[in-house]
């Protein structure tokens, strides 16, 4: 039996809803349609349901499962990009990120960032202070987050692993750290909210035209098998990695292409690699690599190298492994890291542009729209952390091409100010204040102080909701063997947040397969047996779920 409170989630973002939101799809035209599910196509969705288009999003895996669950998960202005001479880079993606920020903290964490030098390095003190200068001026920072010089003892102080032969001292600045793909599915969710349908599993395997003009797209259903004819006056193409073969089914891959460049990141215990301080190093080949502390974990990355491969599977391979163990023995080397201390990592796509003879780590990260005959709009490239002002940009072009049929233009973007779902907690200036209710609330809920914090940290204004599941889970949690919290959440991602398999579980929704590799392993079939049932699997699909999500335990940590 379900509770009312859950009764109220499904018809919202349910798994169990899929097919009915695919079939009632079909049935009528929507203005806006979105192809792919990353954090591009969940911001243009938001951006266009806020200026009152009725819109559609279809993703052919789980939502963030391209690139938006593999990137370095933090929120930044691209200190690098000044290197390149990119100002217009850094400061748009500098400037959003305090908008990303505000509208949703319990996504984005500030984190200070150490940027050592060393004598004959690359960087100096001069050029340390220059740059971050530079940076604060064009990223509008913040007075209290306006960067630091520090001297060689002050660099160690903060950070005693960094190597200390020739070390000069570093800079002190501040980075964001965000949950990349959780920040996609909260932005997605807000869409949801706000009247958008959004469904995963959903591949477009064909377009559909009246005379030249694009009017449709053929969907594929990869879990239920059906296959849908919808219909959009505008349709996007918002698939990151898989962008060119979009344009070659439109036949309209022209000019400017994508470069799919490589980028892994390693996970390691903290005791095994005790790192207190988020550190930006150079390379002795003359990149720059983040180590960062998380979740009692530290993630090193990343590598940036051209991909030829299948682009729904990168992984890391010896190269990959090698590559960032040396640069990590380089900078911390005491530690003498080998590939058995590595507990998880994860691969991702750069979608560039393509830009003849430049290394992949020299091509730029900016974001272009491509507009074809039929009206197909495409977006390649860009930042997690400038997706709104990229989906402002991409419905204004809606917009324009609206009024050329002789339509009114639509409004002006409203997303600046518009928290994203669970960032309704008063601003990041609110929310400490709100995580330490919410824990109470959770407590009392019957969780405890641990797991409630924890919960009301990561769903922020959504985590009464899964105290109130929470509440109404406790046969389901003993049926199964679970901890309450992991059942609330379990429920909350099925019913809420459209989990379909226990690898959307384990790897978008909580992020534990990087971060928590014994919880996983720990939990794996309880979690299992419980989806099965709340899903209606036959036992072969639980099957092949399970092999997916053990395949993907072993490519963690197996180049
Ligand atoms: C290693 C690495 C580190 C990075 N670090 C950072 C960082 O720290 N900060 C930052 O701001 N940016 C970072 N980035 C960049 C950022 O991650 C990407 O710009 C962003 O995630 C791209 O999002 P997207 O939505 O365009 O693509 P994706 O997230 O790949 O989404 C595209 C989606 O389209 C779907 N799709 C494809 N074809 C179809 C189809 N036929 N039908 C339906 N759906 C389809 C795919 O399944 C996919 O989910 C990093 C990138 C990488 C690779």
């Amino acid at each position: 039996m379900r509770t009312s409170a859950e009764q109220e989630y499904i018809g919202a973002w349910s798994a169990l809803e899929r097919e009915r939101m695919l079939q009632s799809l079909a049935g009528e035209t929507v203005d806006l349609l979105v192809i792919g599910g990353g954090i591009t196509g969940a911001g243009i969705a938001l951006d266009a349901v806020t200026r009152g288009l009725r819109t559609a999003l279809v993703e052919m895996q789980d939502f963030a499962a391209g690139t938006s669950s593999r990137s370095t998960k933090l929120i930044h202005g691209g200190l690098r990009y000044l290197k390149q001479l990119e100002f217009k880079v850094v400061a748009e993606t500098g400037r959003e990120r305090a908008v990303v920020y505000e509208n949703g903290p319990h996504v984005t964490t500030p984190e200070w960032m150490l940027l050592p030098f060393y004598s004959g390095g690359q960087l100096g003190p001069f050029t340390s202070r220059l740059g971050l200068t530079l940076y604060d001026y064009l990223a509008r920072v913040k007075k209290d987050e306006w960067h630091k010089m520090l001297n060689a003892r002050e660099t160690l102080e903060r950070e005693p692993l960094l190597r200390s032969e020739g070390l000069r001292g570093g800079g002190y600045y501040v980075e964001y750290r965000t949950d990349d793909a959780r920040l996609t599915l909260e932005v997605l969710k807000r869409a949801v909210e706000l009247g958008a349908t959004a469904v995963n599993y959903a591949a477009v395997t064909g377009l559909r035209y009246d005379g030249t003009r694009l009017s449709g797209a053929v969907v594929q259903d990869r879990i239920g098998g059906g296959e849908y004819e919808l219909r959009a006056r505008h349709i996007i193409n918002a698939t990151g990695p898989w962008v060119d073969d979009i344009r070659e089914m439109d036949r309209s891959k022209e000019g400017k292409t994508l470069r799919l460049t490589k980028g892994v990141h390693l996970v390691f215990d903290q005791e095994r690699f005790p790192l207190r301080q988020a550190v930006y190093f150079d390379t002795p080949d003359g990149r720059m690599v983040f180590a960062i502390p998380r979740d009692g974990k530290t993630y090193i990355g990343t590598t940036d190298t051209d991909y030829a491969g299948d682009p729904g599977h990168p992984r890391m391979e010896e190269d990959d492994l090698s590559y960032l163990l040396d640069a990590a023995n380089y900078m911390f080397p005491s530690l003498g890291l080998t590939p058995r201390d590595v507990e998880s990592s994860w691969a991702g796509l750069r979608p560039l542009i393509r830009q003849e003879g430049k290394n992949p780590s020299d091509i730029s990260r900016k974001d272009e729209i491509f507009l074809s005959p039929s009206g197909l709009i495409s977006i390649a490239g860009g930042k997690l952390t400038g997706y709104r002002k990229m989906a402002e940009r991409v419905v204004d072009l809606v917009s324009r091409r609206s009024q050329a049929d002789d339509l009114p233009a639509l409004p002006a973007s409203r997303t600046r100010t518009l928290a994203i779902s669970g960032g309704d907690v008063g601003g990041s200036a609110g929310y400490e204040a709100y995580v330490r209710q919410q824990t109470e609330a959770g407590i009392v809920a019957g969780l405890g102080p641990d797991e409630a914090e924890r919960i009301a940290r990561r769903y922020g204004s959504n985590a009464p909701r899964l105290f109130e599941l929470a509440v109404g889970s406790r046969d389901f949690a003993d049926r199964h063997g679970l901890p309450l919290a992991l059942a609330a959440e379990l429920r909350y991602a099925v019913l809420a947040e459209m989990a379909a398999t226990p690898a959307d579980f384990w790897i978008r929704r909580t992020g534990r397969l990087f971060f928590d590799r014994p919880g996983v392993l720990r939990w794996k079939d309880a979690v299992s047996a419980a989806m099965a049932e709340l899903l209606r699997w036959s036992g072969g699909q639980r099957e092949s779920y399970d092999r997916e999500l053990d395949r993907l335990l072993a490519e963690a940590v197996e180049p």
